[in-house]
């Protein structure tokens, strides 16, 4: 089975089509690149073929590289994997050049044959990178159609040349967004922004006519020309010089400096524009070695693309439990999370009743679709259209009626016990017996909301995140009694709204607010202490959190922390241990600063919502001793508080999942990325260092820090996360 195959024309076209047996989507592996280095000589070597064209018979071209194969190479490679992994890579730089010299006289830079990529659709990451080492890139008008170098959201960069092609074609200063943000482009954008040349009807024709009547000029690439220079400038240069200095500021300032994939791109960039592109291709070969040795990209690849991927495939799916897919579904409140919930609905194709007590209730949860759509819609990602279809999938009533046919209700009304039981019975007297009832809740045991349905069995959790329309994580709670086709509709659900599940057990916070809240109390409760809260906030910007705790809780609202805090108390009793955090926490709820809702919180706002520093006030009540801890204490502060309760969902059986535990921690609250997630953060510590800073946390600040049981036998026996649970940490 051949994943390229060659055909040549009477015409003396050459067409090497990219077909991966087995796949929707074409994926690069080394045995396909050496396929196509064979293709690609094979065509040189004859007489009769005069261009070449490079394409694919799937819709689009190509998803990447194989990640499992990169991530294998390494691990296969014995006691040196980074030679293995740096050869492996020159190997593909030596595949593409060759691509791109198209058998040309070196000294004269004439006699290549025309090599043009014909790309039907996506092409991103390799995909793009092979394209960009052809001569011409023809691609369909597909609007659908992603084009772009994504590798840095998996903690990587493109290293199949994109870094140093893209630089070399756009500058430094073009080439910034494709390469540091990721960014894809449709095929329109992707030309406007000169990473492509042709956006056609037909790219196959095009690029096989293009081939037949271009000039030896048409395949020398301009950095294989004398005289070359980079657009905007290269380091040394006036005007390049101002880029280079200003990117490295802006990247650092973007990540904190703790994503070695940023970091190491901007080396490869800089010194790469130094030298001659062949010494380039060196540098950038290196310094994705360099990333690939790094535990921080492979924890990432594994959490962000490879257990994220087996997630939203269904790995923790019930087996032999038949399609679920939801038809019609009901929601039950339209306040902000159910108006969400609708939209995501809507937007998935699902038929969609949205009920609320009252009318305008209602109608307002269904303008705010209209409100997302027309944002969209102002900035060219939606249409009229798409708009009014979308719209018309939405039903805003109070009548529960319309719920009949419903094959799934989502209860998203106030969070109380009382008022959720009364619409549950309410919705379950129209629809039939086989609908599934899920709660949006987000602090009510399941198993007890439950009692409420006719049937405990078809009753589930399923916890959105808000705003619903962003935020990728969705928790999928199992009751006592939830059954296996409850857990697969909410999958499925789940699976059709494009989001990624985790599916947990039923206990007090489920698992992503269980690991918040402390963290959240942790950086209160320093505060209490008189840490400097700038010093709080920014220790944890910079090991990678996307908001200091402070920031987090006016976020969230400091009066549902106190909420949550009364209610807690309540069911803990005596042995309640944030006494320290609520004297906080009250206080500023006392002075009605109630976060960003009410333009003040911890932090001061503007009279447009825009924080503009740190409230000085807070330093009034709770004076900063003189003597600070350092910044590294601090956050190990805010890291165990959350690792150590994922750990602990993880030993009580709320977590079944070590893939769940750290998926959901970066998708959930943005646990630093850069880590992979708790469990890879532990791993990547050791568990016996984990242990020892736990009894010195411990020691200085109480028995919130106590090592896990597991963790220490993990630690004794010289274990890790994913070596330990690794039948079940398999990507599937
Ligand atoms: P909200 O107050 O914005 O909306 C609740 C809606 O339910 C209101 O529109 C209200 O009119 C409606 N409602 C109340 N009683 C009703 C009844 N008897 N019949 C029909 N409609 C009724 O609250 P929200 O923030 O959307 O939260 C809803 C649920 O989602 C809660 O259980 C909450 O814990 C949970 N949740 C909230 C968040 C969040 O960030 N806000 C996140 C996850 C889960």
């Amino acid at each position: 089975m051949s994943d390229f195959h060659f055909k040549k024309g009477a015409d003396g076209v050459a067409i090497i089509t990219w077909d991966v047996p087995d796949k929707s989507m074409n994926v690069m592996s080394f045995e396909g690149l050496e396929e196509l280095d064979a293709h690609v000589a094979a065509a040189l070597a004859d007489d009769a073929v005069k261009g070449i064209v490079i394409t694919s018979a799937k819709k689009d071209f190509a998803g990447g590289m194989d990640l499992n194969v990169l991530a294998s190479l390494k691990d296969s490679a014995g006691d040196d994997p980074a030679k293995a992994v740096f050869d492996g890579i020159m190997r593909m730089h030596g595949v593409l050049r060759r691509i791109e010299r198209a058998g040309m006289d070196p000294k004269t830079l004439k006699g290549a044959k025309p090599i043009a990529a014909a790309l039907p659709g996506t092409a991103a990451g390799i995909g793009l990178e092979l394209a960009l080492a052809t001569h011409r890139i023809f691609v369909a008008d597909n609007p659908k159609a992603k084009l772009g170098l994504p590798e840095i959201l998996v903690g990587l960069f493109p290293g199949a040349g994109g870094t140093t092609r893209l630089v070399r074609k756009l500058g430094a200063m073009g080439a910034a967004p494709l390469l540091l943000e990721g960014k894809m482009n449709d095929p329109k954008r992707a030309k406007a922004a000169g990473v492509i040349d042709e956006v056609v009807e037909d790219p196959l024709a095009a690029a096989k006519a293009w081939v037949l009547q271009a000039k030896d000029s048409d395949c020398v690439k301009p950095w294989d020309m004398k005289g070359y220079k980079m657009p905007g400038g290269a380091p040394y240069q006036p005007a390049g010089f101002m880029t280079f200095v200003g990117a490295a500021a802006m990247v650092h300032g973007r990540t904190q400096g703790v994503y070695p994939a940023a970091k190491a791109l901007l080396s490869a960039v800089y010194e790469g524009a130094l030298v001659p592109f062949d010494t380039a291709l060196k540098i950038e070969a290196r310094w994705f070695t360099h990333v690939m040795m790094n535990p921080s990209s492979a924890a990432m690849i594994r959490s962000l693309f490879l257990n994220k991927e087996a997630l939203e495939k269904g790995a923790v799916r019930p087996q032999g439990v038949p399609d679920q897919k939801v038809q019609k579904v009901g929601i039950l409140g339209a306040g902000m999370m159910g108006a969400g919930i609708a939209y995501v609905s809507a937007r998935a194709g699902i038929e969609v009743v949205l009920i609320d007590a009252a009318q305008d209730a209602a109608d307002r949860g269904k303008a705010y679709s209209e409100g997302l759509l027309d944002k969209a819609i102002s900035r060219g990602r939606s249409t009229k259209e798409k708009k009014d279809e979308l719209l018309a999938r939405i039903t805003a009533t109070t009548d529960y009626a319309a719920l009949k046919g419903c094959d799934l209700i989502v209860e998203a009304v106030f969070e109380d016990p009382k008022v959720k039981a009364e619409v549950t019975a309410r919705a379950q007297a129209v629809v039939a017996e086989d609908c599934i009832f899920a709660t949006n809740t987000s602090t009510l045991p399941i198993t007890e909301l439950a009692k409420a349905a006719k049937d405990a069995a078809g009753f589930i959790g399923i916890h959105f995140f808000s705003p619903v329309d962003k935020m990728a994580l969705v928790e999928i709670i199992k009751g006592k009694k939830t059954g296996d086709r409850a857990v697969a509709k909410a999958l499925d659900f789940v699976r059709q709204i494009r989001k990624t599940p985790i599916v947990v057990n039923d206990a007090r916070f489920f698992y992503a607010n269980r690991c918040i809240i402390p963290y959240i109390n942790e950086g209160v409760r320093m505060v209490a202490e008189g840490v400097e809260p700038a010093l709080v906030e920014n220790a944890a910007k910079l090991v990678g959190m996307p908001l200091g705790p402070l920031q987090l809780v006016d976020e969230t609202s400091i009066d549902l922390g106190v909420k949550i805090a009364k209610a807690t108390k309540a069911a803990m009793g005596a042995d309640y241990p944030d006494d320290a955090v609520d004297d906080v926490l009250f206080w500023m709820y006392n002075q009605g600063r109630l976060g960003r809702k009410s333009k003040s919180g911890f932090y001061a706002y503007d009279d447009k919502g825009k924080r503009t520093g740190l409230w000085q006030g807070l330093a009034d009540k709770y004076p900063a001793q003189d003597d600070q801890p350092d910044v590294t204490e601090v956050q190990h502060r805010l890291l165990f508080a959350q690792v150590l309760e994922a750990v602990r969902a993880l030993e009580d059986g709320v977590l079944m999942d070590i893939r769940e535990g750290d998926v959901g921690a970066i998708l959930g609250w943005g646990f630093a990325p850069w880590s992979g997630g708790p469990l890879s953060w532990l791993d990547m510590l050791g568990a016996a260092r984990a242990v020892e800073l736990c009894d010195q946390l411990t020691k200085r600040y109480g028995d919130r820090f106590a090592a896990p049981k597991l963790l220490r036998e993990m630690a004794k026996k010289g274990e890790t996360f994913y070596g330990r649970f690794a039948p079940t940490a398999k990507a599937a």
